[in-house]
């Protein structure tokens, strides 16, 4: 009987050991450091490479790889559970180097790259001496790929890209995009883009600004708005075949979905603590606010909703590890990715509540974690999309009745048990 919820006590040990650096080592980094992708920093550099060579030294570098890709092959479960503890600072998924965006286009040059690709792209990605981005989304559309124009067209041993892509996560910092073109504009829409590696120095990649989210805080975003102008690559620079762009994307849009919902089952967490310290220390009419009903509703409904998200994440995770094929598991990714920020904007919110005016402040994480929830509802594919995804592949499993009654109408399923069992009982007239 394989139904377990216990993690095994040699694995929790490694977690132990993650929890306590991540508290001690990592977090402080949130406080002191810019951006965490900004690798090239000298600060950055100065103070993350000694933690990267501890989390290596204790092997639990890029944990979700394979053992020949670096990586421990612990799959996505354990990832997961990882996962919970990285997703607390902005800098942890660096230092154990399983970050995003770098986690899923590693994934997707190791499943689809050459070898030559491999070594000079996927092997810096995979040792944390560079990162990526990856460029799919048009300023016209991104939630619909078949609205994407970038185009790139073959000339002689080159392509030849045009085009604008938008919020292109970490374009500035980036040693290469991986992107997303137009090659056969005439395709049935799945076959008509192709994936590339673009290095992020080429001539023409323009970077028009860097976007930021929130509140205008003046400061430069890392959301790229990259203008590509005659940008001209080698032709073994396409990954993956021609026209299979969108199943490239697809690998890795899967990935990346499941890891953020990982992570932010960590802020969840986060806030949820948070809101259970401080109405065990608030006192307002003579008691604690933990004795107010009102707020007992507060931390019930967000245990609730956090355990449940929890097990949907850890269930999805499973069954990835147990398919091997994110296809196979799509509707559990979509499921995950529709529920997370809501989960997290509701539990956010009532920890920014129960904190009031301090809680509004910019003293308390709460107002960052709220815009954060919301940008989980957007990025990686809006809400609507998935609960679409998912209504569809539930419906499935599903057919219609051509009959004028649904078949668990009431009179016709007490007609059938009669016609099953009526013989065998004593039957009054009105008494059933
Ligand atoms: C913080 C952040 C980081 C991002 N990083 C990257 C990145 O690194 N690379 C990248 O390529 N992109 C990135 N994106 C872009 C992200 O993937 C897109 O924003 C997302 O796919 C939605 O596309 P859009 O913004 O064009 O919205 P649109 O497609 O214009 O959709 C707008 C709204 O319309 C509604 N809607 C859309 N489709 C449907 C539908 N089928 N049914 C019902 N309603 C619908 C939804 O409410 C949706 O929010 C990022 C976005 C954010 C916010």
């Amino acid at each position: 009987m394989a139904w377990d919820f216990e993690t095994d006590p040699e694995f929790q040990t490694s977690l132990d050991w993650i929890d306590a650096f991540v508290r001690t080592e990592v977090e402080p980094l949130d406080h002191v450091l810019g951006y965490p992708h900004d690798v090239q920093n000298p600060d950055n550099r100065k103070l993350v490479k000694p933690l990267q060579a501890k989390v290596k030294e204790m092997g639990l570098w890029a944990c979700h790889l394979e053992p020949e890709l670096g990586g421990q092959g612990y799959g996505q479960l354990k990832l997961a559970l990882m996962n919970e503890i990285l997703g607390r600072a902005r800098f942890a998924p660096i230092v154990f180097g399983c970050q995003a965006p770098d986690s899923g286009n590693a994934e997707i040059l190791a499943k689809y790259g050459t070898e030559e690709q491999k070594e000079r792209y996927l092997q810096p990605l995979l040792d944390g001496d560079i990162v990526s981005s990856f460029s799919m989304t048009e300023p016209q559309g991104g939630s619909d790929p078949t609205m994407f124009t970038c185009r790139a067209e073959p000339d002689g041993n080159h392509w030849v890209i045009n085009g604008e892509k938008w919020f292109s996560s970490n374009a500035r910092f980036a040693s290469f995009l991986i992107l997303l073109a137009v090659t056969d504009p005439d395709a049935p829409p799945a076959r008509r883009m192709s994936m590339f590696i673009v290095p992020r120095e080429t001539p023409g990649v323009n970077i028009l600004r860097s976007v930021n989210v929130g509140i205008d805080n003046g400061r430069e975003g890392t959301h790229g708005y990259v203008r590509y102008e005659n940008v001209r690559i080698p032709a073994d620079h396409m990954l993956g075949e021609r026209g299979q762009g969108f199943v490239v994307a697809q690998t890795r849009l899967g990935g990346g979905r499941i890891h953020h919902a990982m992570r932010t089952m960590g802020q969840i967490r986060r806030a949820f603590d948070m809101m259970c310290e401080r109405v065990l220390s608030r006192r307002t009419k003579g008691e604690l606010l933990a004795s107010k009903q009102l707020v007992q509703a507060m931390v019930a409904d967000s245990w609730i909703e956090m355990e449940q998200f929890r097990l949907l994440v850890l269930r999805t995770a499973w069954r990835i590890d147990k398919h091997k094929n994110y296809l196979e598991v799509r509707k559990d990714i979509a499921a995950v990715k529709a529920a997370m920020p809501k989960v997290y904007h509701d539990v956010a919110v009532r920890a920014l509540q129960v904190h009031g005016s301090l809680g509004m402040s910019n003293e308390m994480p709460f107002t960052s974690q709220v815009l954060n929830s919301l940008r989980m509802g957007i990025v990686d594919g809006p809400t609507e999309v998935h609960k679409v995804t998912v209504a569809r592949q539930v419906l499935r499993g599903y057919q219609g009745t051509d009959k004028l009654f649904p078949t668990q109408h009431l009179p016709a399923l007490k007609e059938k048990a009669l016609a099953r069992y009526g013989h065998m009982l004593e039957l009054e007239i009105g008494n059933l």
